[in-house]
């Protein structure tokens, strides 16, 4: 939790400008968690502490901000790459969001939904292995898994870095819209795409979970984060949270 002065809050809260908070404040009419306070120095925490003017408490607007990211494959998820290679935050409006950072991340190849955010504890619920955020994959393999191999999925797959968590595992027919986004001129021959729901984000999960079935990950897209789906956007197209969606994560 953050700090600020008290006339900067009051003023955030649209109160009144700063020089007209402080006015409040020495008249005496400003209370933080039922005191009194008219030293203009005072520090409070937004979130915390409980300010009223004349009685009635005034909350800051939450000013978080969340974009959600159409990745393209070819782009880092970093803010930066000291070796230079395109970054997601070229992607993203880090000027008009300062703070804005990715919550988890896609590979480089990886393409589909990306979130980012302003907030860490949103991002630190929606990663926490505890919350068991649903994630949601399109997996072009090479090879067609049989029911057997898809079981080892929902059973909870041997990984060379130990068990993964039991997955939702299913094939997708080509002409599912669902595989749209890995198949582009169509399903190769001797392929497959599994569509695969995981809440665990270890490195390269799912392209491990495949490969410890026998089957090579050829494309990778992610189109669902937990109550988040990818919608409206193209390839390297970013947009707000629409309310809703907002309302669903914080
Ligand atoms: N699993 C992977 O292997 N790669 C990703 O980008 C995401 C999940």
């Amino acid at each position: 939790a953050y700090t600020m002065r008290l006339q900067r809050y009051l003023a955030r809260a649209g109160v009144a400008s700063r020089r007209g908070s402080e006015a409040l404040m020495t008249a005496g009419r400003v209370r933080v968690n039922g005191q009194v306070v008219t030293e203009l120095g005072s520090k409070v925490t937004p979130g915390v502490d409980v300010v009223t003017v004349d009685g009635r408490a005034c909350t800051l607007a939450d000013d978080s901000a969340y974009v959600m990211l159409y990745k393209p494959s070819g782009y880092v998820t970093t803010m930066s790459d000291p070796q230079g290679r395109p970054c997601v935050a070229s992607l993203v409006p880090t000027k008009r969001y300062p703070g804005l950072f990715p919550v988890g991340r896609l590979d480089a190849d990886t393409t589909g939904l990306l979130l980012f955010t302003t907030n860490g504890d949103v991002a630190n619920q929606m990663l926490h292995p505890s919350h068991h955020v649903w994630k949601h994959y399109v997996a072009l393999v090479r090879g067609v898994p049989t029911r057997h191999q898809l079981q080892m999925l929902r059973d909870g797959v041997k990984m060379p870095d130990g068990v993964a968590s039991p997955a939702k595992a299913r094939l997708l027919s080509a002409d599912d819209p669902a595989a749209l986004p890995v198949l582009g001129e169509g399903l190769p021959y001797n392929h497959a795409v599994v569509s695969l729901s995981i809440h665990e984000g270890r490195k390269h999960q799912v392209k491990k979970m495949l490969r410890s079935i026998g089957h090579e990950v050829v494309r990778l897209h992610r189109d669902e984060f937990g109550p988040l789906a990818l919608s409206g956007l193209m390839p390297g197209q970013w947009r707000p949270l629409t309310d809703a969606e907002r309302a669903m994560i914080e």
